[in-house]
């Protein structure tokens, strides 16, 4: 990836699929902006208490300490000035507002990494996710692995009969399809 240097900020999102190493990618540019003495700091959602209610943890149980928020204008407050990166995890269960804060902290100069679910589990864009990716400097899309046929898996396939767009779960309740065996529900 081509890093802008100076003091242009910037934004990056992460995206894909349950499962897609979202939460790993964003846990490691983390600790390489850490091992590089940048000053970092890290928001999650507060509804997304799967593993450990402010850490950001994968599914392959790496993990990183954090700040829980439910309203995105929160971070805008807590971040200091002298940050220079700023990550948040979840970016589909903040409000339209996230584009809003993203931009003001990219517009600051810091650079703001987003990871989040790019579609919900009928395969809709969730949330603020598509004009985060529009007006993002750098999207990165991960795949999954089909958890019926091994291919890679561009969707999270929901397994409970729950018509809410939000239900907060792991592999319980969701897994990883290619689009060949995806069923929306
Ligand atoms: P995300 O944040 O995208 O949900 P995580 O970073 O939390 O993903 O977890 C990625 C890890 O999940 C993988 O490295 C692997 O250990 C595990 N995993 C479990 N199921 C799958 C799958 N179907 N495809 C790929 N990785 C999987």
């Amino acid at each position: 990836m081509q890093i802008i240097n100076g003091k242009t900020g910037w934004v990056e999102v992460i995206c894909g699929p349950m499962f897609s190493g979202k939460s790993e990618e964003l846990i490691k540019r983390i600790r390489r902006a850490q091992i590089a003495r940048r000053r970092v700091q890290i928001f999650k959602h507060g509804i997304d208490a799967r593993y450990d209610a402010t850490s950001i943890v994968s599914h392959s149980q790496q993990s990183i300490p954090g700040i829980a928020v439910t309203d995105v204008k929160d971070i805008l407050e807590l971040v200091d000035d002298r940050t220079e990166l700023v990550a948040i995890d979840e970016g589909q269960f903040f409000s339209d507002e996230i584009i809003d804060v993203v931009n003001k902290l990219g517009n600051q100069g810091k650079r703001v990494i987003v990871a989040g679910l790019d579609l919900d589990y009928k395969g809709n864009p969730f949330g603020p996710m598509p004009q985060l990716m529009c007006t993002a400097e750098y999207v990165s899309k991960q795949l999954a692995i089909c958890m019926i046929c091994g291919d890679p898996a561009n969707f999270t396939q929901r397994l409970t009969p729950s018509t809410d767009q939000i239900v907060v779960g792991a592999s319980e309740t969701y897994e990883a399809r290619c689009r060949r065996h995806f069923e929306p529900t």
